[in-house]
Protein backbone atom coordinates (compact mmCIF):
# COMPACT_ATOMS: atom_id res chain seq x y z
CA UNK A 1 0.00 0.00 0.00
CA UNK A 2 1.43 3.38 -0.75
CA UNK A 3 1.76 6.18 1.73
CA UNK A 4 -0.20 8.61 1.79
CA UNK A 5 0.81 12.96 2.19
CA UNK A 6 -1.20 14.16 4.95
CA UNK A 7 -2.17 17.66 4.74
CA UNK A 8 -1.81 19.50 7.99
CA UNK A 9 -4.63 22.15 7.96
CA UNK A 10 -5.31 25.46 6.90
CA UNK A 11 -4.76 26.25 3.51
CA UNK A 12 -7.21 28.19 1.44
CA UNK A 13 -8.45 24.68 -0.12
CA UNK A 14 -8.64 23.33 3.36
CA UNK A 15 -10.51 26.48 4.64
CA UNK A 16 -12.91 24.67 2.29
CA UNK A 17 -13.47 22.07 4.28
CA UNK A 18 -13.71 23.66 7.48
CA UNK A 19 -15.50 26.70 6.52
CA UNK A 20 -17.39 26.74 9.71
CA UNK A 21 -14.05 25.87 11.75
CA UNK A 22 -13.12 26.87 15.04
CA UNK A 23 -11.16 30.21 15.56
CA UNK A 24 -7.97 30.46 17.33
CA UNK A 25 -7.11 31.90 20.50
CA UNK A 26 -5.49 35.01 18.59
CA UNK A 27 -8.72 35.49 17.45
CA UNK A 28 -8.67 39.41 16.90
CA UNK A 29 -12.48 40.02 17.29
CA UNK A 30 -13.66 37.16 19.50
CA UNK A 31 -15.71 39.04 22.10
CA UNK A 32 -19.73 38.19 23.30
CA UNK A 33 -21.80 41.38 22.10
CA UNK A 34 -19.22 42.31 19.66
CA UNK A 35 -21.87 41.47 16.84
CA UNK A 36 -25.37 42.17 16.57
CA UNK A 37 -26.32 38.61 16.00
CA UNK A 38 -28.30 38.17 12.79
CA UNK A 39 -28.25 37.82 9.08
CA UNK A 40 -26.85 40.39 6.66
CA UNK A 41 -27.01 40.97 3.30
CA UNK A 42 -23.65 42.31 0.99
CA UNK A 43 -23.21 42.91 -2.64
CA UNK A 44 -19.45 43.38 -4.00
CA UNK A 45 -18.60 43.88 -7.74
CA UNK A 46 -16.83 40.27 -9.01
CA UNK A 47 -15.40 40.10 -12.47
CA UNK A 48 -18.85 39.44 -14.32
CA UNK A 49 -20.92 41.70 -12.19
CA UNK A 50 -22.38 41.39 -9.05
CA UNK A 51 -21.50 39.05 -6.02
CA UNK A 52 -23.85 38.83 -3.01
CA UNK A 53 -23.79 37.11 -0.30
CA UNK A 54 -25.85 36.69 3.19
CA UNK A 55 -23.48 36.82 6.45
CA UNK A 56 -24.46 35.43 9.46
CA UNK A 57 -23.32 36.78 12.94
CA UNK A 58 -23.67 35.40 16.11
CA UNK A 59 -22.96 38.18 18.92
CA UNK A 60 -19.23 37.19 19.01
CA UNK A 61 -18.27 35.52 16.00
CA UNK A 62 -19.01 35.56 11.99
CA UNK A 63 -20.69 32.29 11.92
CA UNK A 64 -21.39 31.25 8.10
CA UNK A 65 -21.23 33.18 4.76
CA UNK A 66 -23.60 32.42 1.76
CA UNK A 67 -22.61 33.13 -1.53
CA UNK A 68 -26.59 33.70 -2.94
CA UNK A 69 -25.51 35.24 -6.58
CA UNK A 70 -22.66 35.86 -9.03
CA UNK A 71 -21.95 35.58 -12.09
CA UNK A 72 -18.25 34.61 -12.16
CA UNK A 73 -16.97 32.02 -14.85
CA UNK A 74 -17.17 28.70 -13.56
CA UNK A 75 -14.12 27.07 -12.51
CA UNK A 76 -12.10 30.31 -12.28
CA UNK A 77 -14.06 31.28 -9.59
CA UNK A 78 -14.73 28.12 -7.72
CA UNK A 79 -11.81 28.99 -5.47
CA UNK A 80 -12.49 32.60 -4.01
CA UNK A 81 -16.52 31.92 -3.60
CA UNK A 82 -15.75 28.69 -1.45
CA UNK A 83 -12.28 29.89 -0.54
CA UNK A 84 -12.29 33.47 0.70
CA UNK A 85 -15.85 33.02 2.88
CA UNK A 86 -13.79 30.24 4.23
CA UNK A 87 -10.94 32.04 5.26
CA UNK A 88 -12.76 34.99 6.33
CA UNK A 89 -14.85 32.69 8.84
CA UNK A 90 -11.47 30.81 10.30
CA UNK A 91 -9.17 33.50 10.84
CA UNK A 92 -12.23 36.18 11.74
CA UNK A 93 -10.31 38.30 9.63
CA UNK A 94 -11.49 40.89 6.49
CA UNK A 95 -8.00 40.85 5.50
CA UNK A 96 -7.47 37.17 3.31
CA UNK A 97 -5.34 36.93 1.01
CA UNK A 98 -6.69 37.27 -2.62
CA UNK A 99 -6.00 34.18 -5.31
CA UNK A 100 -3.84 34.87 -7.66
CA UNK A 101 -5.39 34.59 -11.68
CA UNK A 102 -8.60 35.12 -9.57
CA UNK A 103 -8.10 38.43 -8.42
CA UNK A 104 -11.45 40.52 -9.03
CA UNK A 105 -13.86 37.50 -7.90
CA UNK A 106 -11.81 37.32 -4.48
CA UNK A 107 -12.06 41.19 -4.42
CA UNK A 108 -15.83 40.98 -5.01
CA UNK A 109 -16.54 38.62 -2.18
CA UNK A 110 -14.42 40.63 0.15
CA UNK A 111 -16.10 43.65 -0.77
CA UNK A 112 -19.62 41.46 -0.04
CA UNK A 113 -19.15 40.31 3.35
CA UNK A 114 -17.05 44.19 3.65
CA UNK A 115 -20.67 45.10 3.14
CA UNK A 116 -22.90 42.83 4.73
CA UNK A 117 -20.81 43.96 7.81
CA UNK A 118 -21.30 47.62 7.65
CA UNK A 119 -24.96 46.88 7.18
CA UNK A 120 -24.69 45.24 10.59
CA UNK A 121 -22.95 48.11 11.61
CA UNK A 122 -19.97 46.39 12.76
CA UNK A 123 -16.72 48.85 12.96
CA UNK A 124 -14.95 47.01 9.86
CA UNK A 125 -11.61 48.67 10.53
CA UNK A 126 -11.12 45.97 13.64
CA UNK A 127 -11.39 42.99 10.96
CA UNK A 128 -8.68 44.66 9.00
CA UNK A 129 -5.74 42.16 11.21
CA UNK A 130 -4.62 39.62 9.76
CA UNK A 131 -5.02 36.31 11.55
CA UNK A 132 -2.51 33.67 11.63
CA UNK A 133 -4.97 31.20 11.15
CA UNK A 134 -5.88 33.03 7.58
CA UNK A 135 -2.50 32.82 6.87
CA UNK A 136 -2.07 29.55 4.36
CA UNK A 137 0.29 27.19 5.82
CA UNK A 138 0.70 23.54 4.04
CA UNK A 139 2.62 20.96 5.34
CA UNK A 140 3.28 17.92 2.71
CA UNK A 141 5.10 15.04 3.33
CA UNK A 142 7.15 12.23 1.01
CA UNK A 143 4.95 10.33 -0.64
CA UNK A 144 4.62 7.70 -3.24
CA UNK A 145 2.71 7.25 -6.27
CA UNK A 146 2.89 5.22 -9.42
CA UNK A 147 2.33 8.68 -11.70
CA UNK A 148 2.72 12.30 -10.85
CA UNK A 149 1.46 14.58 -13.38
CA UNK A 150 2.47 18.31 -13.08
CA UNK A 151 -0.57 20.56 -13.86
CA UNK A 152 -4.10 20.20 -13.42
CA UNK A 153 -4.69 21.82 -17.17
CA UNK A 154 -6.29 19.97 -20.15
CA UNK A 155 -3.35 18.31 -20.73
CA UNK A 156 -2.78 17.23 -17.31
CA UNK A 157 -5.91 16.52 -16.78
CA UNK A 158 -6.19 14.04 -19.82
CA UNK A 159 -3.05 12.08 -18.96
CA UNK A 160 -4.36 11.73 -15.37
CA UNK A 161 -7.04 10.14 -16.50
CA UNK A 162 -5.96 8.02 -19.15
CA UNK A 163 -3.11 6.90 -16.64
CA UNK A 164 -5.73 5.74 -14.18
CA UNK A 165 -7.78 4.07 -17.01
CA UNK A 166 -4.86 2.14 -17.77
CA UNK A 167 -4.35 0.54 -14.67
CA UNK A 168 -2.48 2.96 -12.63
CA UNK A 169 -3.65 2.79 -8.89
CA UNK A 170 -1.84 5.51 -7.24
CA UNK A 171 -1.85 8.85 -9.75
CA UNK A 172 -1.88 12.53 -8.25
CA UNK A 173 -1.63 15.68 -10.09
CA UNK A 174 0.31 18.34 -8.68
CA UNK A 175 -1.07 22.16 -9.30
CA UNK A 176 0.39 25.05 -7.84
CA UNK A 177 -2.98 26.96 -8.56
CA UNK A 178 -6.06 27.17 -5.77
CA UNK A 179 -7.97 25.92 -8.40
CA UNK A 180 -7.51 23.67 -11.39
CA UNK A 181 -7.51 24.75 -15.36
CA UNK A 182 -4.78 27.20 -16.69
CA UNK A 183 -4.82 28.61 -20.06
CA UNK A 184 -7.25 25.91 -20.86
CA UNK A 185 -9.45 27.24 -18.73
CA UNK A 186 -9.69 31.04 -19.80
CA UNK A 187 -9.43 29.59 -23.22
CA UNK A 188 -12.56 29.11 -25.25
CA UNK A 189 -11.41 24.95 -25.61
CA UNK A 190 -12.35 24.80 -29.43
CA UNK A 191 -11.53 21.43 -30.46
CA UNK A 192 -10.44 21.48 -34.58
CA UNK A 193 -11.60 17.86 -35.75
CA UNK A 194 -12.14 17.09 -38.99
CA UNK A 195 -14.97 14.76 -40.19
CA UNK A 196 -16.67 15.28 -36.68
CA UNK A 197 -20.44 15.00 -36.15
CA UNK A 198 -21.53 18.84 -36.59
CA UNK A 199 -19.66 18.41 -40.06
CA UNK A 200 -21.95 15.52 -41.05
CA UNK A 201 -24.78 17.01 -39.92
CA UNK A 202 -23.98 19.80 -41.75
CA UNK A 203 -22.78 18.59 -44.92
CA UNK A 204 -19.31 19.92 -44.65
CA UNK A 205 -16.63 17.78 -46.32
CA UNK A 206 -13.56 17.75 -44.83
CA UNK A 207 -10.29 15.10 -43.85
CA UNK A 208 -7.59 14.58 -41.86
CA UNK A 209 -5.03 15.17 -45.02
CA UNK A 210 -6.52 18.63 -45.68
CA UNK A 211 -6.78 19.22 -41.76
CA UNK A 212 -3.23 18.43 -41.24
CA UNK A 213 -1.72 20.50 -44.75
CA UNK A 214 -3.81 23.45 -43.11
CA UNK A 215 -2.16 22.79 -39.49
CA UNK A 216 1.04 22.19 -40.92
CA UNK A 217 1.29 25.05 -43.58
CA UNK A 218 -0.07 27.59 -40.81
CA UNK A 219 2.95 26.69 -38.81
CA UNK A 220 4.95 27.74 -41.35
CA UNK A 221 6.13 24.16 -41.78
CA UNK A 222 8.15 24.08 -39.47
CA UNK A 223 6.14 21.73 -37.11
CA UNK A 224 7.68 18.10 -37.05
CA UNK A 225 5.10 16.88 -39.73
CA UNK A 226 4.40 13.29 -37.58
CA UNK A 227 3.59 15.67 -34.39
CA UNK A 228 0.63 17.36 -36.49
CA UNK A 229 -0.42 14.26 -38.18
CA UNK A 230 -0.27 12.27 -34.42
CA UNK A 231 -2.60 15.71 -33.44
CA UNK A 232 -4.73 15.52 -36.18
CA UNK A 233 -5.10 11.67 -36.60
CA UNK A 234 -6.69 11.36 -33.43
CA UNK A 235 -8.50 14.69 -32.75
CA UNK A 236 -11.69 13.68 -33.49
CA UNK A 237 -11.23 10.53 -30.90
CA UNK A 238 -10.31 13.04 -28.22
CA UNK A 239 -13.70 15.00 -29.13
CA UNK A 240 -15.48 11.79 -29.07
CA UNK A 241 -13.95 10.99 -26.18
CA UNK A 242 -14.66 14.35 -24.12
CA UNK A 243 -18.31 14.05 -25.42
CA UNK A 244 -19.16 10.58 -24.29
CA UNK A 245 -16.71 9.44 -21.81
CA UNK A 246 -15.75 12.95 -19.92
CA UNK A 247 -19.25 14.60 -20.67
CA UNK A 248 -18.24 17.96 -22.12
CA UNK A 249 -21.56 18.87 -23.86
CA UNK A 250 -20.84 21.02 -27.02
CA UNK A 251 -22.69 23.54 -28.63
CA UNK A 252 -24.70 22.67 -32.22
CA UNK A 253 -22.39 25.06 -34.28
CA UNK A 254 -18.72 25.12 -35.56
CA UNK A 255 -16.34 27.45 -35.14
CA UNK A 256 -14.44 28.70 -37.82
CA UNK A 257 -10.96 30.24 -37.22
CA UNK A 258 -8.29 31.77 -39.64
CA UNK A 259 -5.65 29.06 -41.39
CA UNK A 260 -8.60 26.44 -41.52
CA UNK A 261 -10.43 26.26 -45.52
CA UNK A 262 -13.92 24.83 -43.55
CA UNK A 263 -15.51 24.88 -40.40
CA UNK A 264 -13.86 22.09 -38.04
CA UNK A 265 -13.91 23.49 -34.51
CA UNK A 266 -16.52 22.08 -31.43
CA UNK A 267 -16.71 24.49 -28.73
CA UNK A 268 -17.72 23.78 -25.32
CA UNK A 269 -21.08 24.95 -24.32
CA UNK A 270 -19.32 26.51 -21.32
CA UNK A 271 -16.31 27.23 -23.02
CA UNK A 272 -13.23 26.59 -21.09
CA UNK A 273 -15.42 25.89 -18.02
CA UNK A 274 -17.05 23.47 -20.13
CA UNK A 275 -14.04 21.38 -20.34
CA UNK A 276 -12.30 21.99 -17.04
CA UNK A 277 -15.26 20.81 -14.58
CA UNK A 278 -16.10 17.39 -16.21
CA UNK A 279 -12.33 16.67 -16.47
CA UNK A 280 -11.78 17.53 -13.04
CA UNK A 281 -15.17 15.53 -11.82
CA UNK A 282 -14.09 12.41 -14.26
CA UNK A 283 -10.53 12.36 -12.46
CA UNK A 284 -11.69 12.68 -9.19
CA UNK A 285 -14.68 10.28 -9.70
CA UNK A 286 -11.36 7.76 -10.56
CA UNK A 287 -9.53 8.31 -7.65
CA UNK A 288 -6.96 10.44 -9.22
CA UNK A 289 -5.55 13.00 -6.36
CA UNK A 290 -5.47 17.00 -7.47
CA UNK A 291 -3.11 18.56 -5.02
CA UNK A 292 -3.73 22.36 -4.76
CA UNK A 293 -1.34 24.83 -4.04
CA UNK A 294 1.58 22.24 -4.59
CA UNK A 295 4.20 23.39 -6.89
CA UNK A 296 6.92 20.86 -8.76
CA UNK A 297 10.04 22.53 -8.26
CA UNK A 298 12.49 19.63 -9.61
CA UNK A 299 12.07 16.26 -11.38
CA UNK A 300 14.52 13.96 -9.84
CA UNK A 301 16.38 11.01 -11.72
CA UNK A 302 18.09 8.13 -10.76
CA UNK A 303 21.79 7.14 -11.68
CA UNK A 304 20.55 5.65 -14.63
CA UNK A 305 18.67 8.73 -15.67
CA UNK A 306 15.49 7.53 -15.44
CA UNK A 307 12.87 10.06 -13.96
CA UNK A 308 11.71 8.74 -10.53
CA UNK A 309 9.95 11.37 -9.28
CA UNK A 310 9.31 15.56 -8.43
CA UNK A 311 10.61 17.50 -5.70
CA UNK A 312 7.36 19.79 -4.47
CA UNK A 313 6.87 22.29 -2.19
CA UNK A 314 3.37 24.18 -0.37
CA UNK A 315 4.09 26.92 1.26
CA UNK A 316 7.10 26.69 3.43
CA UNK A 317 7.09 23.00 3.35
CA UNK A 318 8.73 20.55 0.66
CA UNK A 319 8.43 16.97 -0.06
CA UNK A 320 9.42 14.49 -2.67
CA UNK A 321 6.95 12.55 -4.64
CA UNK A 322 8.14 9.75 -5.99
CA UNK A 323 6.56 8.06 -8.88
CA UNK A 324 7.29 4.17 -9.83
CA UNK A 325 5.91 4.59 -13.46
CA UNK A 326 6.81 7.76 -14.38
CA UNK A 327 6.19 11.85 -14.09
CA UNK A 328 4.00 13.69 -17.03
CA UNK A 329 4.68 17.31 -17.46
CA UNK A 330 2.01 19.17 -18.00
CA UNK A 331 2.94 22.49 -16.90
CA UNK A 332 1.80 24.78 -19.74
CA UNK A 333 3.95 27.45 -21.52
CA UNK A 334 5.42 30.42 -20.82
CA UNK A 335 3.47 33.08 -21.91
CA UNK A 336 3.13 35.33 -18.46
CA UNK A 337 6.99 35.09 -18.04
CA UNK A 338 8.07 38.32 -18.86
CA UNK A 339 11.74 37.55 -18.87
CA UNK A 340 12.00 34.11 -20.73
CA UNK A 341 9.50 36.26 -23.98
CA UNK A 342 12.18 39.18 -23.89
CA UNK A 343 15.40 36.28 -24.15
CA UNK A 344 13.38 34.21 -26.80
CA UNK A 345 11.54 36.55 -28.96
CA UNK A 346 13.03 37.31 -32.60
CA UNK A 347 10.01 38.06 -34.10
CA UNK A 348 8.25 40.96 -32.43
CA UNK A 349 9.32 44.37 -31.77
CA UNK A 350 9.50 43.70 -28.18
CA UNK A 351 7.28 41.32 -25.28
CA UNK A 352 8.58 43.11 -22.65
CA UNK A 353 5.90 44.28 -20.02
CA UNK A 354 4.41 46.94 -22.28
CA UNK A 355 2.39 44.20 -24.45
CA UNK A 356 -0.22 42.02 -21.84
CA UNK A 357 -1.20 38.32 -21.97
CA UNK A 358 -4.39 36.08 -21.84
CA UNK A 359 -2.38 33.26 -19.97
CA UNK A 360 -2.78 33.01 -16.74
CA UNK A 361 -0.32 34.16 -14.30
CA UNK A 362 0.75 30.56 -13.32
CA UNK A 363 1.86 30.39 -17.08
CA UNK A 364 5.57 31.55 -16.39
CA UNK A 365 7.96 27.98 -18.14
CA UNK A 366 8.41 26.01 -14.92
CA UNK A 367 8.03 22.22 -16.98
CA UNK A 368 9.86 23.54 -19.36
CA UNK A 369 12.90 24.94 -17.01
CA UNK A 370 12.57 22.09 -14.72
CA UNK A 371 13.17 19.63 -18.16
CA UNK A 372 15.90 21.68 -19.14
CA UNK A 373 17.78 21.48 -15.89
CA UNK A 374 17.81 17.46 -16.19
CA UNK A 375 19.02 18.07 -19.85
CA UNK A 376 15.61 18.06 -22.20
CA UNK A 377 16.09 19.00 -25.75
CA UNK A 378 13.87 22.44 -26.55
CA UNK A 379 12.14 23.18 -29.47
CA UNK A 380 11.03 26.43 -31.01
CA UNK A 381 11.21 28.29 -28.13
CA UNK A 382 11.29 32.16 -30.27
CA UNK A 383 7.79 31.40 -31.92
CA UNK A 384 5.75 33.27 -29.08
CA UNK A 385 1.94 33.78 -30.88
CA UNK A 386 0.35 36.87 -30.38
CA UNK A 387 -3.21 36.80 -30.15
CA UNK A 388 -3.91 39.88 -32.79
CA UNK A 389 -7.16 41.37 -30.97
CA UNK A 390 -7.84 41.88 -27.31
CA UNK A 391 -9.51 43.91 -25.12
CA UNK A 392 -7.07 47.06 -24.00
CA UNK A 393 -8.82 46.61 -20.53
CA UNK A 394 -7.58 43.29 -19.69
CA UNK A 395 -5.28 41.92 -22.52
CA UNK A 396 -7.79 39.14 -23.05
CA UNK A 397 -9.73 38.49 -25.88
CA UNK A 398 -13.04 39.52 -26.54
CA UNK A 399 -16.19 37.35 -26.11
CA UNK A 400 -17.93 40.43 -28.63
CA UNK A 401 -15.43 40.08 -30.81
CA UNK A 402 -17.00 36.57 -31.51
CA UNK A 403 -17.94 37.00 -35.40
CA UNK A 404 -14.12 36.92 -36.47
CA UNK A 405 -14.36 33.47 -35.64
CA UNK A 406 -17.83 32.83 -35.71
CA UNK A 407 -18.15 32.41 -39.94
CA UNK A 408 -19.94 35.86 -39.90
CA UNK A 409 -16.90 37.97 -39.80
CA UNK A 410 -15.69 41.64 -38.86
CA UNK A 411 -13.80 44.04 -40.06
CA UNK A 412 -10.33 45.86 -38.23
CA UNK A 413 -9.49 49.34 -39.55
CA UNK A 414 -6.78 52.10 -38.25
CA UNK A 415 -7.35 55.02 -37.01
CA UNK A 416 -7.69 56.91 -40.61
CA UNK A 417 -10.55 54.25 -40.91
CA UNK A 418 -9.07 51.90 -43.64
CA UNK A 419 -9.10 48.17 -43.68
CA UNK A 420 -5.21 46.50 -43.19
CA UNK A 421 -5.41 43.40 -43.51
CA UNK A 422 -7.23 39.67 -44.30
CA UNK A 423 -9.38 39.81 -41.36
CA UNK A 424 -10.34 35.82 -41.30
CA UNK A 425 -6.10 35.33 -42.10
CA UNK A 426 -3.77 33.36 -39.58
CA UNK A 427 -3.18 35.03 -36.16
CA UNK A 428 0.72 36.02 -37.06
CA UNK A 429 -0.02 37.63 -39.83
CA UNK A 430 -3.10 39.86 -38.18
CA UNK A 431 -0.90 40.89 -35.12
CA UNK A 432 2.01 41.69 -37.77
CA UNK A 433 -0.60 43.91 -39.56
CA UNK A 434 -1.70 45.41 -36.28
CA UNK A 435 1.12 46.02 -34.84
CA UNK A 436 2.43 47.88 -38.66
CA UNK A 437 -0.47 50.73 -37.38
CA UNK A 438 -0.18 53.59 -35.97
CA UNK A 439 -1.85 53.54 -32.55
CA UNK A 440 -4.93 51.21 -31.59
CA UNK A 441 -7.23 49.53 -34.55
CA UNK A 442 -10.67 48.73 -34.09
CA UNK A 443 -13.05 45.92 -35.10
CA UNK A 444 -16.59 46.85 -36.50
CA UNK A 445 -19.43 44.84 -37.25
CA UNK A 446 -23.24 45.63 -37.57
CA UNK A 447 -26.66 44.56 -36.12
CA UNK A 448 -27.56 41.66 -38.75
CA UNK A 449 -24.16 40.03 -37.73
CA UNK A 450 -24.67 40.85 -33.83
CA UNK A 451 -28.30 39.17 -34.18
CA UNK A 452 -27.65 36.04 -36.39
CA UNK A 453 -25.07 34.68 -33.41
CA UNK A 454 -27.32 36.41 -30.68
CA UNK A 455 -24.58 38.58 -29.25
CA UNK A 456 -26.31 41.03 -27.03
CA UNK A 457 -28.11 38.44 -25.35
CA UNK A 458 -25.03 36.22 -24.83
CA UNK A 459 -22.83 38.94 -24.36
CA UNK A 460 -24.79 41.67 -22.09
CA UNK A 461 -22.44 41.87 -19.18
CA UNK A 462 -19.43 42.33 -21.32
CA UNK A 463 -20.68 44.88 -23.55
CA UNK A 464 -22.14 47.10 -20.27
CA UNK A 465 -18.50 46.77 -19.40
CA UNK A 466 -16.65 47.46 -22.27
CA UNK A 467 -18.53 50.42 -23.19
CA UNK A 468 -18.14 52.01 -19.52
CA UNK A 469 -14.72 51.38 -19.61
CA UNK A 470 -14.44 53.29 -23.14
CA UNK A 471 -13.42 50.38 -25.42
CA UNK A 472 -16.69 50.15 -27.09
CA UNK A 473 -19.47 51.69 -28.67
CA UNK A 474 -22.09 51.18 -30.29
CA UNK A 475 -24.16 53.92 -32.88
CA UNK A 476 -26.54 54.06 -35.51
CA UNK A 477 -24.73 55.43 -38.09
CA UNK A 478 -20.40 54.56 -39.31
CA UNK A 479 -19.99 58.38 -38.64
CA UNK A 480 -21.07 58.39 -35.05
CA UNK A 481 -19.24 55.40 -34.30
CA UNK A 482 -15.84 57.05 -36.36
CA UNK A 483 -16.23 59.58 -34.03
CA UNK A 484 -16.35 58.15 -31.12
CA UNK A 485 -12.71 57.06 -31.44
CA UNK A 486 -11.85 59.86 -33.52
CA UNK A 487 -11.39 57.68 -36.53
CA UNK A 488 -11.49 59.20 -40.07
CA UNK A 489 -15.11 58.89 -40.63
CA UNK A 490 -14.86 59.48 -44.72
CA UNK A 491 -12.92 57.00 -45.19
CA UNK A 492 -14.59 54.36 -42.89
CA UNK A 493 -17.38 54.96 -45.11
CA UNK A 494 -16.04 54.22 -48.09
CA UNK A 495 -13.89 51.53 -46.52
CA UNK A 496 -17.31 49.51 -45.77
CA UNK A 497 -18.47 50.25 -48.87
CA UNK A 498 -15.61 48.75 -51.27
CA UNK A 499 -15.65 46.00 -48.31
CA UNK A 500 -19.67 45.71 -49.28
CA UNK A 501 -18.95 45.53 -53.29
CA UNK A 502 -15.63 42.78 -52.40
CA UNK A 503 -17.95 40.30 -50.33
CA UNK A 504 -21.17 40.99 -52.92
CA UNK A 505 -18.98 40.21 -55.76
CA UNK A 506 -16.69 37.38 -53.81
CA UNK A 507 -13.60 38.66 -54.48
CA UNK A 508 -11.83 41.32 -51.97
CA UNK A 509 -9.43 42.82 -54.35
CA UNK A 510 -7.49 44.38 -51.50
CA UNK A 511 -7.04 41.53 -48.81
CA UNK A 512 -7.74 38.30 -50.88
CA UNK A 513 -10.09 37.04 -47.95
CA UNK A 514 -11.73 34.32 -49.05
CA UNK A 515 -14.08 33.37 -45.91
CA UNK A 516 -17.13 34.86 -43.82
CA UNK A 517 -17.45 36.53 -47.12
CA UNK A 518 -20.75 38.43 -45.68
CA UNK A 519 -21.87 41.98 -46.45
CA UNK A 520 -22.33 44.23 -43.38
CA UNK A 521 -24.49 47.22 -45.62
CA UNK A 522 -27.15 48.95 -42.48
CA UNK A 523 -26.34 49.84 -39.04
CA UNK A 524 -26.43 50.25 -36.26
CA UNK A 525 -22.98 49.44 -35.87
CA UNK A 526 -20.65 48.11 -33.13
CA UNK A 527 -17.31 48.87 -32.61
CA UNK A 528 -14.20 47.61 -30.43
CA UNK A 529 -10.76 48.99 -29.50
CA UNK A 530 -8.40 46.11 -29.97
CA UNK A 531 -4.76 45.31 -29.22
CA UNK A 532 -2.20 42.19 -28.97
CA UNK A 533 -1.38 40.05 -26.58
CA UNK A 534 1.00 37.19 -25.90
CA UNK A 535 -1.15 34.09 -26.19
CA UNK A 536 0.70 31.12 -27.07
CA UNK A 537 3.97 30.16 -26.70
CA UNK A 538 4.62 27.57 -29.73
CA UNK A 539 8.15 26.69 -28.35
CA UNK A 540 8.57 23.79 -25.42
CA UNK A 541 10.48 20.18 -24.96
CA UNK A 542 11.12 18.39 -27.57
CA UNK A 543 8.98 15.35 -27.59
CA UNK A 544 8.67 12.24 -30.17
CA UNK A 545 5.49 10.54 -30.81
CA UNK A 546 4.58 8.61 -28.01
CA UNK A 547 5.03 11.90 -25.94
CA UNK A 548 8.76 10.47 -24.45
CA UNK A 549 10.39 14.01 -23.64
CA UNK A 550 13.79 13.64 -25.28
CA UNK A 551 17.48 14.81 -24.13
CA UNK A 552 19.94 16.95 -26.47
CA UNK A 553 21.02 14.19 -27.88
CA UNK A 554 17.65 12.74 -29.00
CA UNK A 555 17.62 10.16 -26.41
CA UNK A 556 14.32 9.54 -24.66
CA UNK A 557 14.65 10.47 -20.71
CA UNK A 558 13.32 7.27 -19.31
CA UNK A 559 9.57 7.60 -17.12
CA UNK A 560 9.28 11.29 -18.36
CA UNK A 561 6.32 11.97 -20.68
CA UNK A 562 5.13 15.21 -21.68
CA UNK A 563 1.91 17.14 -23.23
CA UNK A 564 0.15 20.16 -24.08
CA UNK A 565 1.72 23.87 -24.27
CA UNK A 566 5.02 22.95 -22.08
CA UNK A 567 6.12 20.92 -25.67
CA UNK A 568 7.10 22.68 -28.21
CA UNK A 569 6.96 20.30 -30.98
CA UNK A 570 3.46 20.31 -32.63
CA UNK A 571 3.05 23.70 -34.34
CA UNK A 572 5.68 25.34 -35.81
CA UNK A 573 5.95 29.26 -35.53
CA UNK A 574 2.42 29.78 -35.53
CA UNK A 575 -0.56 27.63 -34.10
CA UNK A 576 -3.57 27.43 -35.70
CA UNK A 577 -6.66 28.53 -33.37
CA UNK A 578 -8.22 25.61 -32.33
CA UNK A 579 -5.66 23.40 -32.55
CA UNK A 580 -4.43 23.90 -29.23
CA UNK A 581 -7.20 21.91 -27.33
CA UNK A 582 -6.58 19.26 -30.12
CA UNK A 583 -2.85 19.19 -29.40
CA UNK A 584 -3.22 19.05 -25.44
CA UNK A 585 -6.31 16.17 -25.26
CA UNK A 586 -4.60 14.00 -27.85
CA UNK A 587 -1.21 14.02 -26.16
CA UNK A 588 -2.74 14.30 -22.74
CA UNK A 589 -3.98 10.85 -23.70
CA UNK A 590 -0.63 9.31 -25.32
CA UNK A 591 1.20 10.65 -22.04
CA UNK A 592 -1.01 9.01 -19.64
CA UNK A 593 -1.23 5.79 -21.33
CA UNK A 594 2.23 5.25 -22.23
CA UNK A 595 3.89 6.12 -18.66
CA UNK A 596 1.86 3.41 -17.49
CA UNK A 597 2.69 1.07 -20.04
CA UNK A 598 6.10 2.41 -20.41
CA UNK A 599 5.96 2.35 -24.32
P1 LIG B 1 -2.16 22.82 -21.08
O1 LIG B 1 -3.05 23.51 -22.04
O2 LIG B 1 -0.89 22.36 -21.70
O3 LIG B 1 -2.88 21.78 -20.29
P2 LIG B 1 -2.59 24.81 -19.05
O4 LIG B 1 -2.06 26.18 -19.06
O5 LIG B 1 -4.03 24.62 -19.33
O6 LIG B 1 -1.68 23.95 -20.05
O7 LIG B 1 -2.31 24.11 -17.66
C1 LIG B 1 -1.05 24.09 -17.05
C2 LIG B 1 -1.26 23.95 -15.56
O8 LIG B 1 -0.01 23.72 -14.92
C3 LIG B 1 -1.84 25.20 -14.89
O9 LIG B 1 -2.97 24.85 -14.15
C4 LIG B 1 -0.70 25.71 -14.01
O10 LIG B 1 -1.16 26.36 -12.85
C5 LIG B 1 0.04 24.43 -13.69
N1 LIG B 1 1.45 24.62 -13.31
C6 LIG B 1 2.37 25.42 -13.90
N2 LIG B 1 3.56 25.32 -13.28
C7 LIG B 1 3.41 24.42 -12.28
C8 LIG B 1 4.26 23.89 -11.28
N3 LIG B 1 5.54 24.27 -11.17
N4 LIG B 1 3.75 23.01 -10.40
C9 LIG B 1 2.44 22.63 -10.47
N5 LIG B 1 1.59 23.11 -11.38
C10 LIG B 1 2.05 23.98 -12.30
Amino acid sequence: MKKFLCILLATLMAFTMVACAAKTESNPVEAAGKFTAGTYEGVGKGNNGDIVVDVVLTDSEISEIIVKEHAETAGLADAPLKDIPAAIIAGQTLAVDTITGATNASNGVIAAVTAALEAAGVDVSTLQIKSETAAAQIAIEDAEYDVVVIGAGGAGLSAAIKAKLSGAENVVIIEKMPFAGGNTLLSYAELACAGNWLQDEKGIEDSNEQFAKEMWEGGGMLARKEMVDTVVNNALDAALWLRDYVGVEYQDYLVHEGGHSVPRAVEPIELGAGMITPLVAKAEELGVQIMYNTKAEELIQNEEGRVIGVQVSAGESTATFTADKGVVLAAGGFGANIEMREQYNKRWPTLDESVQTTNSPAIVGDGILMAERIGAQLEGMEHIQLYPFNNPMTGVFYGIEAPSWSGEGLIYVNIDGNRFVNEMGMRDVRAEAILAQEGAVYAIYNQEVADRLNMEEKFADEYAKCLDGGVYFKADTLEEVAEYFEINAENLVNTMDNYNTYMTEGVDLEFGRTTAMVPMNEGPWFILKGIVSVHHTMGGVMIDTDAHVLDTEGNIIPSLYAAGEVTGSVHGNNRVGTCAISDITVFGRIAGENVVTGK
